[in-house]
C-alpha cells in the first residue's frame, strides 16, 4: 500500500539556503536527523533558528562588531563621566 510520509529539511533563516543542496537525500524523516546533518555541514542553531555556515560567519562578525562598539561606547562614557 501507499503511505504518505513527511520529510524534513532545514533552511537558513537568514538567506533561505536549503541544507539539502549539499545532499543527494530528498529529506530526513525526523527534524533531529535533519539537524544533525546540518550541524555536520557547519550550520548552527540559535534560539530555534538555523543558519548556514556563511550566515553563521556573518552573524558572528556582526556580534563581534557589536561587542567592540559596545566596549568603545562604554570606554567613551567612562571618559565622559570622569572628565
Ligand atoms: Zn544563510
Amino acid at each position: 500500500m501507499f503511505k504518505e510520509v513527511k520529510i524534513y529539511t532545514i533552511k537558513c533563516d537568514e538567506c533561505d539556503f536549503d541544507v539539502l543542496s549539499y545532499s543527494t537525500s530528498l529529506g530526513y524523516r525526523t527534524t533531529d536527523d535533519a539537524l544533525s546533518f546540518a550541524i555536520n555541514e557547519g550550520w548552527t542553531e540559535t534560539d530555534g533558528k538555523h543558519y548556514c555556515p556563511e550566515c553563521t560567519a556573518f552573524i558572528q562578525e556582526e556580534l563581534e562588531e557589536q561587542c567592540k562598539n559596545t566596549a568603545l561606547e562604554e570606554e567613551h562614557e567612562y571618559k565622559q563621566a570622569t572628565k
